[in-house]
């Protein structure tokens, strides 16, 4: 078994462990693939593995990516910021964004998605911690933003993301996630609109058991599956030039 097949089955026992102890099905877990930094011949030992979800969040990296594999039943979905210059090729090429913080930028995917494609899934990045670093809507802000982007043709509001703050263990990196599901659920009580959300996308490689105690429905896993990343994770490397 390739390493990338041995990480993959490593990753899916602990979904499936993890989903075990608090009696949810594995089945309702989505495992996404982030392949950021790794080339097209990884994603394809990953989906000769069985994978059929992969996250990106370089857009001039991505494309080329997306190019080299369109032979395969991949289902791609965008993780980074969206500036305006990026919505129109996002639009095009993605199924999914989970990184939509912004009303401007979900008018400008809903005017650009192709009308011979489905509807662009999203998710609505929320800020859980507050922190002023971090992109996503704050939580204060998020029921009249969810409001306006479910209302919009082209794009189907899913649900929520979120990357916390790292926390050390178990019991508190429970805690954020376990917010991030309550906002969900009130949301869905807001209004006939939002009732149908349903997905929570939240938990990476060191907190996937917490994240998915608390109603992940998918999990974002890079390093676990594909090791270290050839150039580091700084946004700067590929936002020039796009
Ligand atoms: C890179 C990234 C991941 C995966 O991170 P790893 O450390 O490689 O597991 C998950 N979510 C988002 C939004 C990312 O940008």
């Amino acid at each position: 078994m390739s390493k990338i097949a041995a990480n993959i089955s490593r990753v899916l026992g602990e979904i499936q462990r993890a989903t075990l102890a608090v009696d949810r099905n594995a089945n309702d877990v989505i495992l996404l693939a982030v392949s950021k930094g790794h080339a097209a011949d990884a994603v394809r030992a990953a989906h000769g593995a069985g994978l059929r979800h992969f996250g990106e969040s370089y857009l001039q990296e991505a494309l080329p990516k997306i190019a080299q594999l369109h032979e395969l039943a991949i289902t791609w979905h965008f993780l980074g910021p969206v500036q305006s210059n990026k919505t129109r090729r996002i639009a095009e090429h993605f199924s999914w964004l989970h990184s939509l913080d912004r009303l401007d930028i979900a008018e400008r995917l809903a005017r650009q998605r192709p009308t011979g494609l489905p509807p662009l899934e999203v998710c609505l990045q929320v800020n859980i911690d507050r922190e002023a670093t971090k992109s996503g809507v704050d939580p204060d802000a998020l029921e009249p933003l969810a409001r306006a982007v479910a209302a919009l043709p082209g794009i189907r509001l899913r649900g929520l993301m979120a990357i916390p703050h790292p926390r050390p263990d178990f019991a508190t990196q429970r805690e954020p996630f376990h917010r991030l599901a309550q906002l969900l659920t009130a949301l869905r009580r807001t209004s006939p609109d939002l009732a149908g959300l349903d997905t929570l996308s939240m938990g990476m490689s060191a907190d996937l058991r917490a994240a998915i105690a608390e109603g992940a429905t998918i999990v974002r896993i890079g390093e676990a599956i594909f090791g270290p990343r050839a150039h580091p994770r700084q946004e700067t490397q590929w936002t020039t030039a796009d």
